[in-house]
Order: C-alpha cells, then structure tokens, then sequence
C-alpha cells in the first residue's frame, strides 16, 4: 500500500477504503478507469458492502497492480471533489483504535460529522417489470402504489406518513414478493451551503455615490421606496451589504417596494453564500496587561517550549516517561515538552492562555482550546472572542449538522482557534500549534460509551506530539497522573500560587454532622443557615453544592427494608418531587411512587438520603422568600437554560445557586460570599480508587468559587466523618500535602500512576452467559496476571438496561511495549471467547486507563 501515486500503463488501481462499520482494518476496491483520476487519499467514495448496502467509505490508501484480483468490487462514485482529511488524522485514528482497544472505522464514525458521514437510505420504487398495477391489491397496497406513480421513490419514512402507521416492512416485504416493489439504496448528502438574499447599490451609485441624488429623485414620489434607499444607507453603514431580510424590516417596507427598486436600476438583490460559524459581531478588546505573577509564568512556559539544546533530551524523557502513551508515527518536527500550569482558582490561567494564542496565531497556526462540555457555553466564549473575535471557532454539541461541516471546512483550510469539548480533537488541522487543555482534570475528558473510549486530555498530548505542536494542561487541581509526570520531568511544570489582584483565597471550616440527622429534614446546619443568612444580609450571594440530583436517592420500606428499584437496572430509583416520580438515573426509566410495598404489604415507606431538590426545599422552609435556583442536569435540559441561569445569577437576579458538580466548573463571579458544601460524606465514600482525588478536586473547585475580587469569602463543608484526611487538606488549600498522601497509597496498591489499568466488561441479556464468559475469561487471565487481576466481580451496578454485566480490572507494569502486547492478545482472546457456543450476543467492553 503506498498513497497517492499516479496510473502506469496497464496497472490497476486500487483503494484501500475505511467503512464506518466496527470492523477491523480497511476493505479492498477496484478503482474502474474512468475513476481513477478523481480517486484520492482522504475522499470518500460510494461502495457496495454486505448484500445490498452501500456506504460512504473513506480511502486511506491507493495501489497499483499488474494483475488485480477480479472478483474485487468496484468503487461506484467519487463523492468529494477535495479531501475531508489529511493523512495526519488517519495516522491520528489508528493511533487511537490502536491504543483504545476498538476499530478505525469506530474512530471515523465518532470523528466525522454526521452530514460527512452518508450511510444508505432506503427507498421504495415500483419494479421495473411492472407495467400495469394488478387488480387485486388492498387499499394499503394500492396507496402506496398510487403513490408511487407520481414520486418515483419513496422514503421509509414517507411509507409511514401516507400509512399512518409505524411497522411498515412486513407490507413492504410482501408488496415485494408480488413483484409491485423494489427496494433501491441511495447515498444522500445533505450539506448546503447557508445562502442569504442580500442587498447592494446597482451601477453607477455603487462607485459614484452623488448620483444618488438623483436616486432620490427617482423615488421621491414613494415614501416606502424613499424609506428603503434611506433604510439601505443607514445599514450599509454598520456592515456592507445587508441582507434583504433586514433590510425590509427596518424599512417597514412591502417586497413589492423593493421590486419596484430593483426595475428602477437603483438596487440590486442577489445571494451570497454566508457563514454560519464565523458570526461573532461584537465589538474586539485588547486583553488587560500581565501581572507579574503572570509574566513570569508565561516566562517559564516559554522557556520549557523553547526547543532542547540536545535533540536527544527530549525524546529520551519521552521513553521514560510515564504518561500513558509511546507515541508511533513521526511527529513534523522534535516536539516540546508539555508544559502542566498548575495555577490556583483565581489567579488568572486564562489570561495566560490569551497570550499563547496570540503567539500562535501571530505564527500563522492553528490552536485547539479543550474545555468540559459544560463550560463552554459561557464566559471563556465571550472572553476569547472579545480578543480575536471571528477566528474563534466554537465545536460544541448544540451545533447543528451544517455547521459542523462548515467548521469542519474551515479548520481543513488551515482557519481557526477553535473551543471545543473533546471531540474537536478529531478536527481535520493541518497547522496545529498550539493545545490547551483547559481542567485538565476534569473526567467528562473521558468518553464513555460508545467506542472509541478515550480520555481526551491524553490524547491531546499524543495528537500534539503528532502535529508537532506545543500542548499547556491547566488546572487548579491538576489530574494525579499530570502532577506525576510533571514532578518526573516528563512534563514541564508551572505554578501560580497567588490569586490575581486583591483577591484572597477564602476561609474554609468543616462543620461536624455526625449523630445530628438521618431521616428528618435538617440537611443544613445551624451554622451554615446563620451563614446563608448573614451573607445575603452582606448583599452576597450563596453557592450550596450537593453532588446528587433528584428530592431522595431511595425509597425504602420501614418495616422489611424493600427499596422500589428500576426494572431493568439493579440501582434504586430517585425521588423526583418535581415531576412527581421514581426515575431510574441509568436508563431513563420512570414510574410512580409506591404507596406500599410490595413484599409485606406495610405503608410504612420513607425517602432516604437526599439531593439537591430537597436542598432547595429546606431552604424555603428557613427563608421563604429567598431566591434560589437549582442547577443541575433537570433544570439545565433545555436549551440555553444553563446560559441563562449563570446570566441570572451574574446579574443578582438569583441570591442562592443549588446545585450539582455544574456549579464547579471554572465560573467566575464577582458576589459569591459562601460556598456551602452539604454532604463531604458523600463525596468521599464513592466506591473508586480515585475517590479521595475527585473529592479535594471537587471541593477545592466549588471553593475557588467563593471570594473573588476584594472580599475574601467563605467556605463550609459539611461532614460526618470530619477526621478524613482529604478534609484537613481542603481547609489548608494543601495540594502538596494532598499529593503526597495520595501518591503514597497508590504506590502501596499498586494503582496509576504507579501501574497502567485496563477495564473489561462483559454484558449478556442472560446472567448465566455472563458468568460463562467470565470464567473462561479468569481461566486464562489468572496464570498471567495473578494478583493484578482483579476480578471477576459483579460491579457495584451489575445491570444496567437488562444487560447483567461482569467486570475484570487488570493491572500492568508502565511498560508500553509489554502493555501493547498485552492488549493484541486479550483482543484475540475477546473474539476466541465470543467464538464459544451460546456467547455470541456477547459484549466485550475495553476500557484503557479507565476513569
Ligand atoms: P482561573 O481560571 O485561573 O481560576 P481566571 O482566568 O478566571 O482565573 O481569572 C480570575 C479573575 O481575574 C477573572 O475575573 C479575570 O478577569 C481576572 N484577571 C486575571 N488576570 C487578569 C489580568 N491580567 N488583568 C485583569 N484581570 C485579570
Ligand atoms: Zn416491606
Ligand atoms: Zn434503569
């Protein structure tokens, strides 16, 4: 396989094409002559596969052979006239499927738009054979017959719409073998480009604008025309060519006016092609000057960039490293180091993010801005925007399909600083010099399901070191693994300790619970109600954050101890007072809340632990006329709703903000006095080995919240358990101290970044296959892991949508060519076992470095 050579006489071309099916490797087609100049790497090409599906494929590589294989299929169409990638993304994707554990063909799917991402469409025609429809059809038979005989095709779809019903294939199926209908495939692209009607002057008032005078006078017995001429002028004025739209209503004009315009040879409408992503009209700032703290850090990332004096320094860290990657392929050019900034909340990391990107983009380059989802909605937007405003690409998950694809063009081109949450790594760049990781910590960094099951920032690091490009992680409680590698040398580390400006960092207290309440309503303490109080009275506003969602986690019985749980899921259901039902937070599930209880009839029910509705509750019951606002994925569902409650919130409207780890995610405002956090318990007991690490992350970052500018403010922690370590190291905003400890236990349990761990789960509608799987999974895994297999266990959830599941956690040596091994073998393991009789609705489920 060798990319992009030209035809020799009397060789065959062939293309090696990547369907967006899990399959391993890449499928073989014959490209026919009259396609062979249009065939190249990157585009997507129309190819049959399976019995009678085409697909949009993508050709990764092309040959040539004397003698070809002719039972090959054939390449139907060349469907782009330029390239979607360039082969550094492929390189990127097998890379990915490499180290993930899953299929390129995955990776193109999760990477590409959906409107660059054809699969078949089904249609329905009449058969060729038919020339007259026979008599004895039934009335559904001769409706979609009739139909057909003025559309040529119809959708499934449409089927449904003249039937008024939802299963229509067994009619289909049946009209088929009358020999009626055919079925058809057909590729649909569905990209437009977005085209506006829009205005301008005709000739000669286009370059002479005194003859516009007599313009005027043309007009003058119209007042709407006259209105027009003079609506068109003002707009002209503020953006050249206005749009046809805008223009009518500021006129207040009819179209026929207008018309009337254009017959006189005054002004001229025709369409342009507009974007949709690049819209920002705001007005641009220069960014406020460094502090020194700032300088000096900016300083000493610079440096760290700055290219080794041996070639050899930093590709020898590189082997010893211990980040989760050995980078294959060839970088463009010897990459620097990552550079970890580890600043305090507060001390102005975006600022310094600003810098950097100005530095690139004066380079001519590209960068790539990684946030959590979540964040990307607000300030950093505007913040960015308002210093380089249309060169800001925003990739988020509310885009709609054209404008994925445009963005997908422009950063193709080589345009862009573009925002996005993790999958804009998978954006065709081609001049990246610069990545951010912005939360470094964060863990939506890690996609879940479906595969690829990555962890975004690491492959950040990886794509960089492909791109040759320099990458900044950034946190204010960095990732244990970030600061491991930072303090071995193999990422640089910066460090700011100070709060920008007059801002301190606030005074944190733990407020003892133990023995105070288990069922009753007092979730907030004496304490921390006086300090709501008094921080409203301040004119402040208040932060509560309760890590649950819903009124109650449980429903319980009294009297047996039965919990209402979901059907298909082992977890109790959440009270949800609001919508009045039990909802299952696994699969969606929902239903009405028992009244007694099914095993021995007692009424004697009560709703157990408590969430961030039932937060919200109590605090009306203490202040009645407060306003407060819950902010958690039931209230932030909607769209712009998560915008609009910040908004409220910045601009006073709302005095006490409940809610979910939402709360903690880099939000600046100026008037949080306190930041309550109801439940340190909760936090800290989750069944994890990261438990502790998520708990002082959490904790540190809803009490960065509080304080800013110059009042210094407060922060109370509730919890029963106060002598946890994790606790004292809060209060003291000891990161140090915290690393310390935490590293130290995960030397002793062999966890990262000591060991490197590898997840599989299995998942069987059946309880009995799942066990069978997992023993014969164990029988092989044992002898050679031993000790660092853990497993095979139920999961804390052990079924989830009817699906029973098994877990195994393996536990490795940080040596990435033994890990690779690894990894190729239990892949030929999974299909060997899925092999087995009775296991073949089995799935296998990798995880790599799982979070
Ligand atoms: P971090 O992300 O590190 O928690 P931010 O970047 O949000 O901190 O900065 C904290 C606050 O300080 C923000 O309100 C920001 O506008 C302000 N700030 C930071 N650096 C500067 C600067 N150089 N000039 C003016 N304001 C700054
Ligand atoms: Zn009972
Ligand atoms: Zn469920």
């Amino acid at each position: 396989m060798r990319e992009g050579l030209h035809p020799e006489g009397g060789e065959l071309l062939y293309a090696e094409v990547l369907l967006p099916l899990p399959l391993p490797g890449t499928y073989t087609y014959a490209v026919p002559p009259n396609l062979a100049s249009e065939v190249s790497f990157g585009k997507r090409v129309e190819v049959p596969f399976g019995k009678r599906k085409l697909y949009a494929g993508l050709v990764v590589a092309l040959s040539h052979q004397r003698s070809g294989d002719s039972r090959l299929k054939p390449v139907l169409s060349v469907i782009d006239e330029r390239p979607v990638i360039h082969p550094v993304q492929w390189r990127f994707w097998q890379w990915m499927a490499d180290y993930y554990m899953c299929t390129p063909g995955e990776v193109m799917n999760a990477a590409l738009p959906a409107h660059l991402k054809l699969s078949s469409e089904t249609r329905v025609v009449l058969s060729d054979a038919l020339t007259d429809l026979p008599d004895a059809l039934t009335e559904k038979e001769y409706l979609i017959a009739e139909a057909l005989s003025i559309q040529s095709a119809l959708r499934i779809q449409d089927v449904k719409g003249i039937l008024q019903q939802q299963t229509v294939y067994p009619l289909i199926h049946r009209m088929m073998q009358k020999g009626l209908v055919r079925l058809e495939e057909e590729l649909k692209e569905s990209y437009k480009p977005r085209q506006l009607s829009c205005v301008r002057l005709c000739e000669p008032y286009a370059s002479n604008r005194d003859a516009l005078t007599e313009a005027f006078n043309l007009v003058a017995r119209s007042e709407h025309q006259t209105n027009l001429l003079l609506a068109f002028l003002d707009l002209e004025r503020k953006r050249p060519e206005p749009r046809q739209s805008e223009l009518l209503k500021r006129a207040g004009a009819p179209h026929s006016s207008l018309k009337a315009l254009q017959k006189k040879g005054i002004l001229e409408v025709y369409t342009r092609t507009v974007s949709r992503i690049e819209d920002y009209e705001g007005m641009l700032e220069t960014a406020s000057p460094l502090s020194a703290q700032q300088k000096e850090a900016l300083r000493a990332i610079e440096e760290a960039y700055a290219p080794p004096a041996s070639a050899g320094g930093a590709a020898e860290s590189a082997e010893k490293g211990t980040a989760p990657h050995l980078p294959k392929g060839k970088p463009k050019k010897v990459s620097s180091k990552p550079v970890l900034l580890h600043g305090i909340t507060g001390s102005g990391k975006t600022r310094i993010y600003i810098e950097l990107i100005k530095r690139a983009v004066e380079a001519g380059q590209q960068v790539l801005y990684l946030l959590p989802e979540i964040a990307l909605t607000t300030q950093i937007v505007q913040r960015l925007q308002k210093v380089f405003g249309r060169q800001v690409l925003v990739y988020h998950s509310r885009l709609n399909n054209n404008q994925r694809v445009e963005l997908w063009q422009a950063v193709y081109e080589g345009r862009g600083i573009v925002l996005g949450a993790r999958s804009a790594l998978f954006l065709p760049f081609c001049k990246l010099g610069l990545v951010i990781v912005d939360e470094e910590h964060e863990t939506s960094y890690r996609q879940q399901d479906p595969a690829p099951r990555y962890q975004g920032r690491d492959s950040a690091v990886f794509l960089a070191h492909l791109q040759g490009a320099r990458i900044l992680l950034g946190s204010a409680t960095p990732a244990l693994e970030s600061y491991y590698n930072a303090r071995k040398g193999k990422y640089a580390l910066v460090e700011m300790k100070e709060r920008y400006g007059e801002s301190q960092l606030p005074e944190v207290r733990v407020i003892p619970m133990r023995g105070r309440q288990n069922k009753g309503p007092a979730h907030l303490s004496k304490e921390l109600i006086e300090a709501i109080q008094a921080t409203i009275e301040a004119g402040d506003q208040v932060i509560l954050f309760q890590n649950r969602r819903g009124y109650a986690p449980a429903l319980r019985c009294e009297t047996c101890g039965w919990t209402q749980s979901c059907v298909q899921c082992d977890v109790s259901l959440t009270y949800h007072k609001y919508r009045q039902e039990m909802q299952c937070h696994y699969c969606g599930y929902h239903t009405k809340l028992a009244k007694t209880c099914p095993d021995c009839g007692s009424t004697d029910l009560f709703l157990q632990g408590f969430g961030t509705e039932k937060i919200e509750d109590e605090l009306k019951i203490y202040f009645p006329e407060l306003r407060v606002q819950r902010m958690d994925y039931d209230t932030v569902r909607g769209k712009g709703s998560y915008a609009r409650i910040l908004e409220e919130f910045d601009e006073g409207q709302i005095e006490v903000l409940v809610g979910t780890q939402m709360v903690t995610k880099g939000l600046d405002f100026e008037h949080v006095g306190l930041v309550g956090i109801v439940s340190a318990d909760q936090l800290l007991s989750f069944p994890d080995f990261r438990a502790a690490e998520r708990a002082f992350q959490l904790m540190v970052q809803v009490a960065g919240r509080a304080g800013r500018k110059e009042k210094r403010g407060k922060v109370l922690i509730q919890a029963a358990n106060t002598a946890h370590p994790v606790l004292q190291e809060v209060l003291e905003h000891n990161f140090e101290g915290f690393y310390k400890r935490e590293l130290a236990e995960r030397r002793d349990f062999f966890y990262p970044p000591f060991s490197r761990l590898l997840r599989i789960t299995l998942r069987h509608r059946k309880a009995q296959r799942v066990n069978e799987a997992a023993r014969i999974f164990e029988a092989r895994l044992r002898p050679v892991f031993g000790q660092h297999l853990a497993g095979p266990a139920v999961p804390h959830i052990g079924r989830v949508r009817g699906q029973y599941l098994i877990q195994m956690l393996i536990k490795m040596e940080p040596r990435p060519a033994e890990i690779a091994n690894y990894k190729r073998w239990l892949r030929k393991l999974g299909d060997f076992v899925r092999k087995q009789p009775g296991l073949s609705g089995l799935q296998i489920i990798y995880e790599v470095d799982p979070s």
